[in-house]
């Protein structure tokens, strides 16, 4: 598509978008009486209005009902989180029997590796991206602690080459090889948090079975944002949070995957009743017989009030379709990427440190600051409404979210951002 610079452009695509009728749908914080221009939604999602009428219901059910809401509620809370697996699985790619919503992200990554990193003295080591998100970092090395390893020599960590910032698929499939036969666990970002690269899953899992190491995901930025085929692509396990792009509200209900091919109930796990078999949980006896699929990897009975927010927010995506989303997306991105390489072409301000192929990323594009001045041009973008996101040491993170992001958010914000340089 032929892009320009210019609000009468912005506006003919929002007029032109099949999806712009979502906007209305979420509740956009207000800078001085107006909308603001909200592209941080790779951080926290907004909230969608329904959000509030799925959590009364449940406040009302409670009041009305009592315990009795478990069995009679309107959305009876003992099936709860079934309610939650047909569009998860859609926006994952995954079946329904593959996908739960359950705990918190980290919570689940650890769960996940108790089953999938099980170290031997032949087969123990970890490759994963450098730079990883930090509490993947803490969650994995802890893990190699529980094992009595040491991080050192037991974690390999893929860095990009001198002068990049981002991966190339051939370089980590190179390293699965070389640590081959040592190799335990290839645990990778699905979309980095700081480059904003979409990385190719298909081809990661396939090298790292190829030396037969399991693979697991973290889509904390993936979720909701970039299409995934999860079951086709063979990914063993996966975790994603629902805060960022799912809009399901602060520290809301996580989710997991694992493949139907480990659905038996063979792996160790932690257990708890949550994923002891359904129909006779209640029972109450001795010897856990686990739910087939990921579902058994269920510990606690699930948490309605967040659960209802969260499926508020994945009806809308429903409602709006995966395929849609991704088509505006890499439009809305497009035209963010066209105008900031408009208004600064030899780079003298920033650079754009996200992939320029929109297969390899999703929404966020990041903005390398190239003078030391980076963190006051963020601080003057919040000053005239903009809300984005700085991560040390010099990245401006800013994604368009297709659910509710129009183009003209992405005009405005740049014009701001070029004024602010
Ligand atoms: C957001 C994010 C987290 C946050 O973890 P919580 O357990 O949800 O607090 C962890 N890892 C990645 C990659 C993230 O993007």
């Amino acid at each position: 598509m032929k892009y320009l610079s210019s609000l009468a452009f912005a506006r003919s695509l929002d007029r032109k978008d099949p999806l712009r009728k979502f906007r209305q749908q979420f509740l956009i914080p207000k800078f001085n009486g107006k909308p603001s221009i909200y592209l941080c939604g790779n951080s926290l999602g907004l909230e969608p209005r329904s959000a509030r009428k799925y959590l009364l219901e449940e406040l009302k059910d409670w009041a009305d009902l009592g315990v009795e809401g478990h069995v009679h509620g309107r959305r009876p809370w003992l099936y709860y989180h079934h309610l939650t697996k047909k569009p998860l699985a859609q926006l994952l790619g995954a079946k329904p029997s593959e996908v739960v919503a359950m705990n918190q992200l980290t919570v689940n990554l650890h769960l996940m590796m108790t089953t999938f990193y099980r170290p031997t003295p032949q087969r123990f080591k970890i490759l994963t991206e450098a730079g990883a998100f930090s509490s993947d970092q803490y969650a994995v090395e802890s893990q190699i602690r529980l094992h009595g390893l040491d991080p050192a020599s037991t974690l390999i960590e893929i860095s990009t080459r001198p002068g990049e910032h981002t991966l190339h698929t051939e370089d980590i499939v190179t390293a699965i090889r070389d640590h081959g036969p040592q190799l335990a666990l290839v645990l990778f970002g699905g979309v980095q948090y700081y480059s904003g690269q979409f990385f190719d899953l298909k081809s990661i899992t396939a090298a790292g079975h190829a030396v037969g190491a399991f693979v697991g995901f973290d889509l904390a930025h993936a979720a909701g944002n970039v299409p995934l085929n999860l079951h086709k692509d063979g990914v063993d396990f996966a975790v994603w949070c629902s805060y960022k792009y799912l809009n399901s509200g602060p520290g809301s209900i996580a989710g997991a995957f694992v493949h139907e091919r480990h659905a038996s109930g063979q792996l160790p796990r932690m257990a708890g009743w949550w994923g002891h078999h359904e129909k006779d949980r209640f029972k109450m006896r001795k010897g856990f017989i686990p739910m087939p699929g990921v579902d058994g990897w269920q510990l606690s009975n699930f948490p309605v009030l967040s659960g209802a927010a969260h499926l508020a927010s994945l009806e809308i995506f429903q409602a709006a379709g995966v395929r849609a989303l991704r088509r505006k997306s890499v439009q809305l991105t497009g035209y963010l990427e066209y105008l900031l390489n408009d208004i600064d072409a030899d780079h003298r301000y920033y650079t754009l440190i996200t992939p320029r192929n929109p297969d390899e990323r999703g929404c966020q594009i990041s903005i390398l600051m190239n003078h030391r001045n980076g963190h006051g041009v963020f601080k003057k973008i919040t000053r005239l409404g903009v809300i984005a996101d700085w991560r040390e040491p010099d990245v401006i993170r800013v994604a368009p979210v297709p659910l509710y992001n129009s183009f003209e958010d992405v005009f405005r914000f740049v014009d701001l951002f070029s004024k602010s340089l």
